[in-house]
């Protein structure tokens, strides 16, 4: 069929770039090791931070959901969507997060969306670190509201860009919690500090952090102490969580307006029942094995110092994201490709998803990875890179 012959141009020019990429189907279930193509190899890609995606009970109380109240909801949660179920988990999260409430979207993704697009107006201003996640940046472009962005994790430019919006209605400071792509922790108590000097509000993206880091995976607001202080926490329920979803956990305001004006939330079918129900299985493990989240730290500990004692360069990496620069974006894929062969599943990530020139491999260790795993991963970062003349 004739049309968008510059669509296929363009990926053209990328396959002549060596950054065209295709999807890699996974044949197994998420795991420490995962077969594609055919093959047995180590899963460093996933966000599957405590191994969580295939935890029997929360796949017991899929099941059970299943059963007891179907596959679908059949509606949006404001018209017939909304499940006795959904309620219950909101407030569990709610309590969790010690928040006053939460409110449960689609994805993270569509949380970012509807947070930002339903509470700015061109009254206010949005100020926002450079390396914030695409949907944070898509939920700004949402907005009618004033948007300064200010230099990653810099404290002296978001205090100048405090300086000069105090004009706005309200002026919200938004940060991830961890970045995605560096795996560094925002400084949550410098901003915090900040935006009570001058009276800003905070948002914290905790998508990389809920079941990372603070008591229980509670998330960066509790790593640092900052419960009471930080007015919007929110968050995915697809990475550690292990299942799908994004939320919200702030006041009970927020919650009712969001369910009035949060467009993703007004306009899109809710969780099924089994998504639900794993995700509040999911609020028990983290409550009742913390063992869990020990195990992902030490793992991140082992596995990025036996990264630093083979010369790779991990960035400013606190976190288990731990991404190995390589800079050029084709020895990026390369280098990837090779840890394939070698028996290493770790992508490949370029521009647009990081700047020009900043090509990385982004691994991802969790709990369920043994050191034996770890140290066979370790083997074939160095055999490749020796293989491709990186190391
Ligand atoms: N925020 C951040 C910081 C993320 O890293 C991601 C996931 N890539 C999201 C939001 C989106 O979450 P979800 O996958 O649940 O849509």
């Amino acid at each position: 069929m004739k049309g968008f012959e510059y669509l296929q141009e363009e990926l053209d020019q990328m396959q002549e770039e060596g950054v065209f990429r295709n999807l890699i189907p996974l044949e197994s279930a998420q795991g420490s090791r995962v077969t594609i193509k055919g093959k047995n190899v180590i899963q460093l890609s996933s966000n599957n931070y405590l191994g969580l995606t295939d935890h029997p009970k929360m796949k017991q109380a899929a099941i059970e959901a299943v059963e007891k109240y179907g596959a679908g909801t059949g509606s949006v949660r404001t018209i017939a969507g909304t499940l006795s179920m959904h309620e219950q988990f909101e407030e569990k999260l709610a309590e969790f997060k010690h928040t006053e409430a939460a409110l449960v979207l689609q994805s993270g993704f569509a949380t970012n969306q509807a947070v930002l697009s339903a509470i700015l107006t061109k009254e206010d201003v949005v100020i926002s670190d450079e390396l914030n996640h695409a949907s944070i940046i898509d939920g700004i472009r949402l907005t009618k509201a004033g948007r300064r962005i200010y230099k990653h994790t810099d404290m002296e430019d978001l205090e100048k860009a405090l300086k000069e919006t105090q004009d706005y209605r309200t002026r919200l400071v938004v940060t991830d919690g961890v970045f995605s792509m560096d795996g560094n922790i925002a400084p949550l108590t410098e901003i915090v500090e900040l935006c009570e000097k001058y009276n800003a509000l905070v948002m914290v993206d905790d998508a990389h952090a809920s079941g990372v880091l603070g008591a229980n995976g509670r998330g960066t607001v509790d790593h640092f102490g900052l419960n009471g202080r930080v007015h919007i926490q929110v968050g995915t329920l697809s990475k550690a969580i292990g299942v799908l979803g994004g939320y919200i956990a702030s006041t009970k305001t927020l919650r009712d307006y969001l369910i009035h004006k949060g467009r993703p939330f007004l306009f899109s079918t809710s969780h099924p029942p089994a998504v639900t129900a794993a995700c509040s299985a999911a609020i028990d493990v983290l409550l009742e094995e913390p063992e869990l989240i020990e195990k992902l730290w030490d793992n991140t500990k082992f596995f990025k110092a036996g990264l630093e004692d083979l010369g790779f360069d991990t960035g400013i990496s606190e976190t288990p994201v731990t991404p190995v620069i390589i800079g050029d974006e084709a020895l990026t894929h390369k280098f990837s490709d090779k840890l394939f062969e070698n028996g290493v599943f770790a992508q490949g990530i370029a521009f647009p998803t990081v700047a020009k020139g900043k090509g990385r491999v982004r691994t991802i260790v969790t709990a369920q990875h043994s050191k034996e795993d770890l140290q066979e991963a370790l083997n074939a970062f160095e055999k490749s890179a020796k293989e491709l003349g990186i190391l």
